[in-house]
């Protein structure tokens, strides 16, 4: 038997790959709504969009591949995506979850989520023993690695562990790595999360989200709640993702390059007075994802030495953009506390040791040189 492909040359190519739609090399854009029934009880496979795309489902082929699924769903946004995966969970759930999330994560589970009676206990999955917050009523773990911003990164493996002798779910957000570096499923996950915005999409031009399992009575379901609530990603947006999947390899090296380039650079500033970057060896998550990953992204938290500096450089910096959102070609620079995680309590938020001198750097694929020079320059405009 041949060898499993390469995960760049899953990017560009499926298993099976035939000579429908014309060989056309760029999967095509079905347009369409609805499509016709050959006769009574006869189907081409497609009835509706909001079940099923060609162009969508093309997306979901690929992504299921990448994360090694058995299937994966294409939604409107990452939110979509777990707001949908939040239907698996009935009133009266408990959840535990990471305390440092992504911040529209918090959102959804403390305002919409709670509303519908689940419950939620935020901890450090990362250093905490996971298995002391488990009641009769738990029903997941739902963790990210690294986490957002912080970059605490968790033993997925020692987690599925314990979600395993429990019955427990344990799904994880796996946007900051992207199947590229870390396929969660093949740790013991049972449903992996993206925001398809992130790196998958890599252009910062698209909303997407994706649902990801290796569980056959997780995809029925999914595949249920996708017809029922209709978030599936639009047929331009799909083909735009497919897209930028083809170059999520040679992306994600280069700007993982640049990371690492940036943090022994910002390392070496006096002004700086911690840089959280897990491929820093010094890391303490640094051995554990040098087994469980295949990179170490390019997501890099730092701490100024004072809010003056970190306001000074948001405003000064001119080649990198401040902005939100991450895993696209250009490099961004992010404020957490007014930003990303504005609305996750302050109590919160300096608990997880988000201050006003946090600055979050997605690092892009630029020169490095270039990207160092501008940050010189905005660190010494003062
Ligand atoms: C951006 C992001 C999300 C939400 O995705 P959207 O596509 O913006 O809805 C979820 N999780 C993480 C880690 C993210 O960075």
């Amino acid at each position: 038997m041949a060898n499993e492909r390469g995960i760049g040359t899953k990017c560009l190519h499926l298993e099976e790959e035939g000579f429908d739609n014309y060989g056309a090399i760029s999967f095509p854009i079905y347009q369409t709504a609805t499509y016709a029934h050959p006769g009574v009880g006869k189907s081409t496979g497609y009835d509706y969009s909001r079940l099923q795309n060609p162009t969508r489902e093309q997306l979901e082929k690929v992504v299921a591949s990448l994360e090694k699924g058995i299937d994966a769903l294409a939604l409107s946004s990452g939110m979509a995506a777990i707001a949908l995966m939040m239907e698996l969970f009935s009133p009266g759930d408990h959840i535990i979850v990471d305390a440092d999330l992504y911040g529209g994560s918090i959102r959804l589970f403390r305002n919409v989520s709670a509303k519908n009676g689940i419950t939620f206990t935020g901890i450090d999955c990362y250093k905490e023993d996971v298995e002391a917050y488990i009641t009769e009523h738990t029903k997941a773990v739902y963790i990210e690695t690294p986490t957002n911003p912080m970059m605490h990164v968790t033993d997925i493996a020692a987690v599925s562990e314990i979600t395993r002798q429990h019955d427990l779910l344990l799904i994880v957000d796996n946007t900051f790595l992207s199947p590229y570096f870390q396929n969660p499923l093949a740790l013991g996950a049972d449903i992996v999360v993206h925001s398809g915005t992130k790196y998958l999409g890599g252009h910062n031009d698209t909303l997407a989200g994706f649902l990801v399992t290796d569980r056959e009575d997780i995809s029925e379901k999914f595949r249920f709640l996708i017809k029922t609530t209709g978030a599936g990603l639009a047929p331009f947006d799909s083909w735009l993702i497919l897209r930028g999947i083809k170059t999520l390899g040679i992306r994600m090296d280069r700007a993982q390059e640049n990371a690492l380039r940036i943090a022994a650079w910002l390392k070496e500033r006096d002004e700086v007075k911690e840089v959280l970057y897990p491929g820093l060896p010094e890391h303490p998550g640094y051995e554990i994802m040098k087994w469980q990953a295949r990179g170490f992204g390019a997501m890099l938290t730092f701490q100024a030495e004072s809010k003056e500096l970190a306001l000074s450089i948001l405003e000064n910096v001119r080649l990198i953009r401040y902005a939100e959102s991450l895993g696209g070609v250009e490099t961004l620079i992010t404020y957490p506390t007014t930003q990303t995680h504005a609305d996750v309590p302050e109590e919160i938020r300096l608990r997880n040791g988000i201050t006003d001198r946090t600055l979050r750097l997605s690092v892009g694929i630029e020169d490095a040189e270039d990207l160092i020079d501008d940050l010189e320059a905005a660190f010494t405009k003062r």
